[in-house]
């Protein structure tokens, strides 16, 4: 019980409220309310937070065989939603023997789930929908199953040759832009390019998150340490992420997880350009006609790590565009159904959680979802195909790019 057994005083201190599970009603005007996404698609309670600490509990106590838990602990998306909305996470721990307030909270439960999602897998318990991933994990360090040497193919042959081996920014690229959206990664470069940054990119690995997510906290840590020691050795003070998830793993996770006190920051590109616009550095051309957008927060770099601002600053920089909010947004933002792992193990629950979504961005009558987050991207893209593609969905760095001149 390596992973769930440190957290046993939190899991005894649930009140099971209910809170953090949210009501459940769907009308048809598309208008739903449930803290936790799962429960709007599984609406029975041994698939909401409460449930899974119910379980961990019994789990705890030798009461239930580890092969029947699988289903109801990795249904998660790691949203976080519980968390924001648990009367007890809003309460700080005191530490009794030193009697100091500390940063951990009376009860996290979004910090639970992953780590019974942990538990469950290092004793070989974990859906097999995630088989592939965590080969692709082990074999190629990236979790699109491609061969590791070709990361970097999106990259014009003279950017790559111009790269200095040190540089005062690191871009980490993430996976998915590396290989699937290289259109991100590309838009990204370009803007750097533009702005005369000072950057390089390091031999990446994997961010780790996904491992995390699914429970995986060892190939997760190896990806993690392998990055650091490139970051280190390309000698850079910051680094710039142009993807939601990496923007969680290496500002949140890496210092949690490894315990490593970092001596880096790490900026999402839109609060760098945010930054540029401020100080007058930057023009952001007008759109050719009036554009009606909608911001869509991804799950772990907004309710994880507290990153809503820059995005929606910058689009509503750009002359032309009109910024409307979901029904869901900022801290009571809806999940893409995508993250911890959801849309290998279970894409039908994917599916329907990423359709309510564009069902949102419909009600608001907008034509374009844009995010900071290539899985969201993926999974809002796919729902919006089903339903015949009424919304295009893209991402700020490409809508930046097409906009962005140095002044
Ligand atoms: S996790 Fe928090 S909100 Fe949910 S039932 Fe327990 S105490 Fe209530
Ligand atoms: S993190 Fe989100 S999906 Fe997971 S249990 Fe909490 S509210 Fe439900």
């Amino acid at each position: 019980m390596e992973y769930l057994r440190p957290l046993k005083e939190q899991v005894y201190s649930c009140l099971r409220c209910g809170i953090c599970r949210g009501d459940c009603v769907i009308e048809s005007s598309g208008i739903y309310e449930a803290f936790c996404p799962i429960y709007l698609v599984k609406p029975h309670d041994v698939f909401t937070p409460r449930g899974k600490l119910m379980l961990a509990r019994a789990y705890l106590e030798g009461k239930t065989p580890p092969e029947q838990l699988i289903d109801y602990v990795f249904a998660c998306t790691n949203c976080n939603n519980c968390t924001l909305h648990c009367p007890l996470a809003q309460i700080p721990r005191v530490d009794y023997k030193t009697k100091q307030v500390t940063e951990a909270r009376l009860l996290d439960p979004a910090k639970i789930v992953e780590a019974f999602k942990a538990e469950l897998f290092s004793k070989g318990f974990y859906p097999k929908g995630l088989n592939t991933l965590l080969e692709s994990g082990k074999e190629k360090h990236n979790v699109c199953f491609e061969p590791h040497e070709e990361r970097f193919s999106w990259l014009p042959r003279e950017v790559k040759e111009s790269l200095p081996k040190q540089a005062k920014y690191v871009y980490f690229v993430g996976c998915l832009s590396s290989y699937r959206f290289t259109n991100i990664a590309k838009a990204t470069v370009e803007i750097l390019e533009k702005l005369d940054v000072d950057y390089t990119l390091i031999d990446e690995w994997c961010c780790g998150s996904s491992f995390w997510r699914i429970g995986d906290f060892k190939t997760a840590e190896e990806m993690a340490m392998h990055n650091l020691k490139e970051i280190s050795r390309a000698g850079a003070e910051y680094i710039i992420v142009s993807c939601a998830d990496s923007y969680r793993a290496l500002k949140k996770d890496y210092a949690e997880k490894l315990k490593e006190d970092l001596d880096i920051k790490v900026l999402h590109i839109s609060e760098l350009l945010q930054s540029f616009v401020k100080e007058n550095k930057v023009k952001l051309k007008k759109v050719e006609s009036v554009l009606r957008v909608a911001y869509h927060d991804p799950c772990s770099a907004a309710k994880h790590v507290d990153l809503y601002h820059p995005p929606r600053e910058l689009l509503k920089a750009i002359p032309g565009i009109e910024l409307f909010e979901m029904l869901h947004n900022k801290k009571g933002s809806f999940c893409c159904g995508a993250g911890g792992g959801i849309t290998y193990a279970y894409p039908d629950v994917a599916l329907k959680l990423s359709s309510m979504r564009i069902q949102e961005a419909l009600n608001i009558g907008v034509k374009q979802v844009i995010s900071i987050c290539p899985l969201c991207e993926s999974s809002l893209s796919k729902a919006s195909e089903a339903l015949g593609k009424p919304i295009e969905v893209l991402d700020l760095v490409e809508v930046l790019n097409q906009r962005l001149e140095r002044t």
